[in-house]
């Protein structure tokens, strides 16, 4: 069993290639859930719903969000009638939204919805939410203080940030599963994911560091050189007072990496990192990516 630890695009682009080596079955995933969100009626979980339509062959990949040849009908009537509404939504897309919304008001925790959903999709895969609380990431700005996907989706990024702030204001208890799936693990892989908006939130949900601390952990850096492949993780980690390279990502994860690996075109020098191609243009390259990861068990 492998476990990884998941935002909703780098990393889901290794689980990619993960698949075409190892049966789903043996896969989980840990989701960051600090970006969930609700909105018109819906309840958002952008990186499970990557994550889960990934495993179920739905995922658009190339967005890395939302359900491949989705249609707009509801969003064109909606934003006719919102003019505030900054998120498109498919239409496939938000009945999930809205099927997760009413589960959630009915008192059903985040963990037993995505399982309902992973059930209903025919994904057999472990996808597990952080945690059932929430902890929602937020940024401050002069605006104030605004959701990650008002920053990121709305603004474009574009807005000056001085904090990256959580709420509400103390560590979200991460889920016996999510425990489990990491006690159980043959080794626990840390994807080239945002690791301050993703990977951070789901190592402070208690128990989780002192779990990984007990298992073989490999993390894959998201930069390469002074930058992110995608993503406004150069940004947040300035914010953070860290480099924004993979000596910052490095640094961040401290301690509880085993093996960091960095790409092998990355000018930034991390001492004792493997280097790998971690571009993953293709399923192939992510295919081989995994491959290598494989061979540094
Ligand atoms: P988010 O939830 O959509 O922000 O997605 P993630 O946190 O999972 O992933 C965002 C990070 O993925 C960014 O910091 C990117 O630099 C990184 N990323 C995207 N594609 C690649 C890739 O092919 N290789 C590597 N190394 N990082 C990638």
């Amino acid at each position: 069993m492998i476990t990884f630890l998941s935002g909703g695009t780098g990393t889901p682009k290794l689980l990619e290639g993960a698949r075409n080596i190892l049966p789903d079955s043996e896969i989980s995933v840990i989701v960051n859930t600090g970006e969930d969100i609700w909105y018109q009626g819906g309840h958002i979980s952008p990186d499970v719903d990557t994550v889960m339509y990934l495993f179920a062959g739905l995922l658009n990949t190339d967005t890395w969000w939302g359900v491949r040849g989705d249609s707009f009908l509801t969003h064109e009537v909606l934003s006719t009638l919102l003019p505030d509404a900054y998120m498109s939504i498919g239409d496939r897309d938000r009945a999930v939204h809205i099927a997760r919304a009413e589960w959630l008001k009915n008192g059903m925790t985040l963990t037993r919805v995505t399982q309902h959903l992973c059930s209903h999709f025919g994904v057999t895969a472990t996808i597990l939410p952080m945690s059932d609380s929430p902890y929602t990431t937020y940024v401050r700005t002069a605006k104030g203080d605004i959701h990650f996907q008002e920053y990121w989706v709305r603004y474009r990024g574009s807005t000056e940030i001085s904090a990256v702030i959580h709420v509400p204001d103390e560590q979200p208890p991460a889920t016996p599963e999510v425990t489990l799936a990491i006690r159980k693990a043959d080794v626990v892989i840390i994807g080239p994911s945002n690791p301050v908006t993703s990977i951070l939130p789901i190592l402070s949900c208690t128990g989780v560091r002192e779990e990984l601390a007990q298992k073989k952990v490999i993390a894959i850096s998201p930069f390469i050189g002074d930058g992110p492949v995608s993503g406004p993780a150069a940004q947040l980690m300035k914010t953070m007072e860290y480099p924004a390279d993979s000596t910052g990502v490095r640094a961040l994860y401290a301690d509880l990496v085993d093996v960091f690996i960095q790409d092998e075109r990355d000018t930034a020098q991390v001492p004792g990192a493997v280097r790998l191609d971690t571009l993953m243009k293709t399923p192939a390259i992510a295919e081989h990516l995994m491959r290598e990861i494989l061979t540094r068990l």
